[in-house]
């Protein structure tokens, strides 16, 4: 996909662009991350991806489907908000959602449906939402916007493909993303060789990583850096109780588990049963 517009955020780009090649893009995304991150940029090329035409790279940004995706008055592209400011999407509002998806696309091959702060709406309307995302008409898609995932209802979050936005850091983010490079060989190479105060230390300085998104996508980065270091012959039995200790710490910040307490039980998982 050609999503070169969103700054940034190399491995959601290629997650989409991936998938795109392979069995197509989903129906539903949860498009997730603060203010300033980039949801909207890439909700819109999503959308203009889903309608365009071209056989080459989609978004193209030149046919007429591109052009009025881009200009906000594609017909088969609506933007849902809430009834009022600071009032969320309401349940009546998914429902008139729902009979809207059954009416077929204008001009396009789909339709895109754009929620915004899908995190805040309440139960019910989530549960409308939650039909909709299961038994919506093929051609309809959905993209959640959440500053917030983890304010969706786990089971909306088990019918969505997640894309989760970090801002893109200006003329910091070489030097940001050299630094997070080297984090996550510091931390692969402490769990391979695993002298403890090695990494209690390296996994001390995940504590000082932000946002949870970025942290999920640090310790999505640290496990494929785990499997090319078993690749190469490394230490594969501890390489692969690193990777496993990791899907369980990703399991628990899932829960609000407070991220503070991550590296710590990192560190003693890594110690017991060696
Ligand atoms: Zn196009």
């Amino acid at each position: 996909m050609k999503l070169s517009a969103l700054r940034g955020n190399e491995r959601v780009k290629e997650q989409l662009s991936q998938q795109e090649r392979s069995r197509g893009l989903s129906h539903a995304y949860i498009i997730s991350g603060h203010e300033g991150a980039g949801k909207h940029v890439l909700a819109q090329l999503l959308a203009a991806g889903m309608l365009c035409v071209s056989q080459g790279e989609r978004p193209c940004g030149q046919c007429p489907h591109c052009l009025k995706v881009m200009k906000g008055i594609h017909p088969d592209v609506s933007t849902v908000t809430g009834p009022m400011e600071g009032k969320p999407i309401s349940v009546d509002q998914v429902r008139a959602l729902r009979s809207d998806a059954y009416v077929r696309p204008n001009e396009g091959e789909r339709k895109v449906y754009l929620l915004e702060e899908a995190d805040l709406m309440n139960a019910s309307a989530q549960n409308a939402m939650l039909k909709l995302l299961e038994e919506g008409p093929p051609y309809a898609a959905f993209l959640l916007m959440a500053d917030n995932a983890g304010g969706l209802l786990q089971t909306v979050r088990s019918r969505c493909e997640e894309l989760a936005l970090i801002p893109a850091g200006g003329a910091d983010e070489a030097e940001g993303s050299a630094e997070r490079l080297s984090l996550i060989k510091g931390l692969a190479g402490a769990l391979e060789r695993g002298g403890e105060l090695e990494l209690l230390e390296a996994a001390m300085s995940l504590d000082s990583k932000g946002s949870r998104e970025e942290l999920f996508a640090l310790l999505d980065d640290l496990e494929v850096e785990l499997g090319a270091r078993a690749a190469r012959g490394g230490n594969r039995r501890r390489l692969l109780k690193a990777a496993e200790l990791l899907r369980e710490l990703r399991g628990a910040a899932r829960l609000n588990v407070n991220v503070g307490q991550l590296s710590g039980w990192l560190c003693a998982g890594m110690f017991e049963n060696l």
